[in-house]
């Protein structure tokens, strides 16, 4: 497939070749052939795109936007992503490998994100603050200037469209480097833009391989904000390129997430709910409930519950809209392979799944069977490390006390669910745990636009999503005036 046209970086407006002709091939999961090939940004190009943003940012025709203006471009991306939006899904499909439904949802959320952010353009207000006869004193919400925004694969469409709403709602030119390995819905991101009205320059897209052109453009030095979504590893490694440069960082990164069910809770809807948390996406979400803490008197039935429905999961290719598709790549199969191997010799029993399903229809793909793991206790490997994979660890508990013991006993704080009907339960346990999300009889919220996300303790730290996100893209200048 050679002959294959070569997808452009987008920088300044236009599409164009990486510097010196270098080429990623993109591969569908589901069958492990190629999609699409894209030009892989240098250093060199990272530098143009920077230097684009810099100079939409002191241009007339974004620096001296009217804030509503701003919104209505936002409101036209909003429209123009839900007028795609099928061509949008199926591409993430096949990019990503998610079902087809999962990334129509994805699609939705990222037209969301521009909807809700548009109306938000005009509406980022300053403060008086009262010093006393003699005094004026106001404050103003500036942009903060060139956001660099790095996003992984797993989400691409919604993780893209996260960080790039508010930062032009803020004002700011975004570049964004979207994951090597899921690159193509961020290039449609960029192409809507320009269509839509937004100037060159304000948002340059340039996909490339995390040590060449994500280095390149975590150490620039002509950003002036750095939002970074991946693993704790490179999240520490990209922090330390910003500081030099004394450049602020909002840090996304994973997660062990807890389920917590107690014995009096709706276990049919508790099921739904867990198995929806850890599925999803095949298991490669930050946020997946990868942990599931039930009451010993409920976990068999619970178990029993859960077995059930992963046993009727449907596997198969993204688009064919199966209820999982395949895991991104070769390698991360591997390493969930390697963690149910750990989890057996740890102690805990795999329930069901734990394979790679052999139906000859999926041979292509990098596809693994819903697993539960039972007999999980607090300090094993599998219970405290990010699996990123369709595994999930079963710890029973016996009392409120100790659900929150190893609700808390991890290095990770992104989001919780808890599973009871009772209110005293369910808000001693919402204090209690430390995570930036607790959701109670429902985990996550469609998307959740509206709602600030974030992490506690390794997790992260910044709040994307809602109107918190806009402390991400602002910078506060203080006026203060004396007169007679
Ligand atoms: P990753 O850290 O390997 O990659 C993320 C991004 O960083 C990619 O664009 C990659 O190209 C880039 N990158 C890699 N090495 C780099 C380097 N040396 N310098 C600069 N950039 C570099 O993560 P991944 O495997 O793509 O994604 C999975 C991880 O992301 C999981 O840990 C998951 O929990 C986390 N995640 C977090 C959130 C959140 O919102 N908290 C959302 C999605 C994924």
């Amino acid at each position: 497939m050679t002959d294959m046209a070569v997808e452009g970086l987008i920088i300044d407006g236009a599409r164009t070749g990486a510097s010196d002709g270098g080429i990623i091939d993109v591969h569908d999961p589901s069958t492990g052939e190629m999609l699409a090939r894209v030009a892989r940004a240098t250093k060199a190009d990272v530098d143009r795109a920077v230097r684009a943003a810099r100079a939409a940012m002191e241009s007339k025709a974004w620096g001296a936007m009217a804030p509503a203006e701003r919104g209505r471009i936002m409101y036209r991306m909003a429209h123009a992503i839900r007028d795609r939006a099928e061509e949008l899904a199926v591409l993430e499909s096949r990019d990503n490998g998610k079902p087809l439904r999962q990334a129509r949802t994805d699609v939705q959320v990222s037209a969301r994100y521009f909807e809700f952010f548009a109306g938000v353009a005009d509406k980022i207000m300053g403060h008086t603050i009262p010093l006393g006869p003699g005094f004026l004193d106001f404050t103003i919400r500036e942009p903060i200037g060139v956001s660099a925004q790095i996003i992984p694969w797993n989400y691409p469409i919604q993780i893209g469209s996260r960080g790039v709403a508010p930062a032009l709602a803020a004002g700011c030119a975004v570049v964004m480097k979207p994951a090597e390995d899921a690159p193509m819905t961020a290039l449609r991101l960029g192409e809507i833009a320009l269509a839509c009205g937004l100037p060159p320059g304000v948002l340059n897209i340039v996909p490339g391989v995390g040590e060449e052109a994500g280095a390149a453009l975590a150490s620039h030095k002509d950003i002036n904000q750095l939002t970074f979504t991946g693993s704790v590893e490179v999240g520490i490694a990209v922090a330390k390129m910003a500081a030099e440069n004394v450049v602020p960082v909002v840090m996304e990164l994973g997660g062990k997430s807890p389920n917590i069910v107690f014995a009096d809770a709706d276990l049919d809807l508790a099921t739904q709910g867990v198995s929806t948390a850890i599925f999803q996406n095949a298991g490669q979400t930050c946020s997946a409930g990868s942990r599931l803490l039930v009451e010993r008197k409920a976990h068999d039935a619970l178990v029993e519950k859960l077995v059930a429905r992963a046993k009727t999961m449907k596997i198969g290719p993204g688009v064919s809209d199966p209820d999982m598709g395949p895991i991104i790549s070769k390698k991360q199969l591997e390493t969930i392979e390697q963690y149910v191997k750990i989890g057996e010799q740890e102690g805990a029993k795999v329930v069901t799944g734990g394979k790679r399903p052999t139906d000859s229809g999926l041979r292509g793909g990098t596809y693994f069977q819903p697993t539960l793991l039972a007999g999980v206790t607090r300090g094993m490997r599998v219970a405290q490390e990010e699996i990123f994979g369709p595994v999930l660890a079963i710890i029973p508990f016996d009392d409120l006390e100790e659900a929150a013991a190893i609700a808390n006993d991890s290095v990770y704080g992104l989001v919780a669910g808890v599973w009871t009907r009772d209110i005293n339960k369910a808000l001693t346990l919402a204090m209690r745990i430390k995570s930036g999300q607790v959701y109670v009889n429902t985990y996550g919220a469609g998307g959740g636009v509206e709602l600030p996300f974030g992490g506690y303790k390794k997790s992260g730290y910044g709040r994307e999503k809602s109107l918190e996100s806009l402390a991400t893209y602002t910078q506060i200048k203080n006026v203060c005036i004396k007169y007679a």
